[in-house]
């Protein structure tokens, strides 16, 4: 785990930040390139999540600042895994986080028949063949790292008998699996990638655009770059696992009649602590019912940030923080959150809500008498102004901030204690109600009159202001307690035999009803974003009713993870 180094060694601000910018900008002023033309390619296949959020605010972020365009093209090459679902929240959430592609939104698919017609090239070409082993044969002929492939049976075929073999599976002749289109390269060739990859398999799967139009699909590796040279792609940036793939692609680049020669560039993906980012595990998260859905608050997708009070704008700090480079790394998701604290402390309104509510009984403030107090909106911003809060004979406050017999560092309210209340008054416990079962039920307090606004003529200054809500005008809500998903710094490490769903925290969702909240919040819309004060920041979700608000815990005002963990220590 590290703070990002890129952060620190980032140059002056005006110039390129990182090599994929020092790329272009050299590009622009030699002249290779009159324009730059990025993409962001994403498999519908999938929410997007924070590790997308790094590649978008690359591609869009550069194709913005050199005044170029990026394009939003979806890679359906896969139609067993793809759905319309994905392909509208992809695009939902780009929006989102504040990208907009313009007209240009392309699908891979849009090119199938260009990249089969190419397919007919290389093989008239002599450049690939149609092959009858297995996936697994394939797989056992291709060889490792240490010692070469054995040719394919099927290697010499001729390029008519190739030609007519190619069109009968596009035909529908054979069955799934049975046949693939490979290139013709080098079985020996150090790079497995360039073993005769296969280009197309068949594979009768209803596509979400072509329905069943076609019954052969291209693969990653030959369609991607092909769908970069069609759209004129310049700087085709991807993360480091493909850098072993660009031999194959600048392979297809040379060897086939593009209208334009794109080149790829490989960046460092993002990992964050206490975070899963594989779609296959978010998938199996949602699919098996260990969160509520793709927006579950806390998924690490952009839709479950949303929901859980995120802002755009501190999703994008945090990408252009962490920077661009080349070394894999694993930021600490401490990072994201002081982004995204930086960025609510700014602009979420302060509000008092009590989750955990004690009645306090003013024995010496007139019944039926109601003050409207006048509360400070956002002490960061004066322009947020001021708002009223009731103030009455009966109150309640936070269970945590009463003990009966405190410890010495204990400063808030206790028997004989004074405190102040935040805006209102400073009030003295003179007494505790108990159940049946001995559990504290009520307080009695005094309220010192002239310290109305919270502060006292005489100079005097509780050690501690505690918030509060007026018993009579308080509005009930659930508030969703969310804290991180995986209780593991690494929740990909599990012991032998078990997942990493073993490193779920258990106290991932505390769910709190009867809280009682200011009456200022009774109208809230979801992803209204306020800060609880000496609570944390919260959202309204979508889930609240007229009434009933039901609010999500965003994040909490300090990091509390890193105090358990130095205690841990
Ligand atoms: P998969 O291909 O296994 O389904 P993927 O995460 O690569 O998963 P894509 O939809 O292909 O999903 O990703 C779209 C783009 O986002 C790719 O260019 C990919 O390199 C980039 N990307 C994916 N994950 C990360 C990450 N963690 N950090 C940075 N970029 C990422
Ligand atoms: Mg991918």
């Amino acid at each position: 785990m590290e703070t990002p180094k890129e952060t620190r060694e980032r140059p002056t601000p005006g110039g390129p930040q990182d090599f994929i910018r020092e790329t272009v900008a050299r590009d622009l002023a030699s002249g290779r390139h009159r324009t730059v033309v990025t993409r962001f390619p994403p498999e519908p296949n999938g929410y997007l999540h924070i590790g997308h959020a790094k590649a978008i605010c690359l591609n869009f972020g550069v194709a913005k600042e050199f005044r170029g365009r990026c394009h939003l093209r979806f890679d359906d090459t896969n139609p067993s895994k793809e759905e319309q679902e994905y392909v509208d929240s992809i695009q939902e959430d780009i929006r989102w986080l504040g990208w907009d592609w313009g007209g240009h939104l392309y699908f891979a698919s849009d090119y199938f028949g260009q990249l089969y017609a190419w397919a007919e090239d290389l093989v008239r070409a002599g450049k690939a063949y149609v092959c009858d082993l297995s996936a697994d044969e394939v797989r056992a002929y291709r060889g490792t790292l240490t010692e070469p492939g054995r040719p394919s049976p099927y290697r010499g075929r001729g390029a008519d008998e190739n030609l007519d073999l190619l069109r009968r599976m596009k035909a529908g002749e054979f069955p799934d699996g049975s046949r693939t289109l490979r290139a013709r390269i080098d079985m020996a060739h150090p790079n497995l990638n360039m073993r005769d990859p296969v280009l197309y398999r068949i594979l009768r799967a209803t596509h979400h655009r072509t329905g069943d139009e076609w019954c052969i699909y291209p693969m990653y590796d030959y369609a991607h770059g092909q769908s970069d040279a069609i759209e004129g792609i310049t700087h085709s940036i991807c993360t480091l696992e493909f850098e072993a793939h660009r031999p194959l692609y600048e392979w297809f680049i040379e060897n086939l009649p593009v209208p334009h020669k794109p080149h790829q560039y490989e960046f460092a993906r993002l990992n964050l602590t206490y975070t899963v980012m594989s779609k296959r595990k978010l998938l199996d998260l949602v699919q098996n019912g260990y969160v509520s859905g793709w927006d579950d608050p806390r998924m690490p997708t952009l839709a479950g940030y949303r929901r859980r009070g995120y802002t755009p704008e501190a999703i994008r700090a945090f990408a252009t923080k962490v920077g661009v480079s080349k070394a894999n790394s694993t930021v600490d998701v401490a990072y994201l959150e002081e982004c995204l604290r930086d960025d609510l402390n700014k602009r979420a309104p302060r509000r008092m809500a009590v989750l955990r509510p004690l009645k306090v009984v003013l024995e010496n403030y007139p019944e039926g008498k109601v003050e409207e107090m006048d509360l400070v909106n956002n002490p960061e911003d004066a322009s947020a102004g001021t708002r009223k809060a009731p103030f009455s004979k009966v109150l309640y406050i936070e269970r945590d901030d009463f003990m009966e017999d405190p410890p010495k560092k204990f400063f808030r309210l206790s028997p004989g204690r004074e405190v102040r209340l935040r805006g209102a008054y400073f009030i003295t416990c003179t007494g505790v109600e108990k159940d049946a079962a001995g559990e504290v039920a009520a307080l009695r307090c005094t309220v010192d009159l002239h310290t109305r606004g919270g502060s006292s003529p005489d100079g005097r200054s509780p050690k501690a202001t505690l918030h509060w809500v007026s018993s009579g005008h308080a509005v009930e809500a659930e508030v969703r307690l969310y804290d991180r998903l995986f209780k593991a710094e690494n929740p990909d490490k599990a012991p032998e035999g078990q997942d990493y769903k073993v490193n779920l925290n258990p106290d991932s969702l505390v769910a709190l009803a009867g809280c009682k909240l200011e009456p200022s919040l009774a109208v809230c819309k979801a992803g209204d974003t306020v800060q609880f004060e000496r609570l944390g920041y919260f959202c309204c979700d979508r889930d609240s009713a007229p009434g009933r608000p039901v609010f999500n815990r965003t994040v909490t005002l300090k990091d509390t993870w890193a105090k358990i963990q130095r205690r841990g220590k």
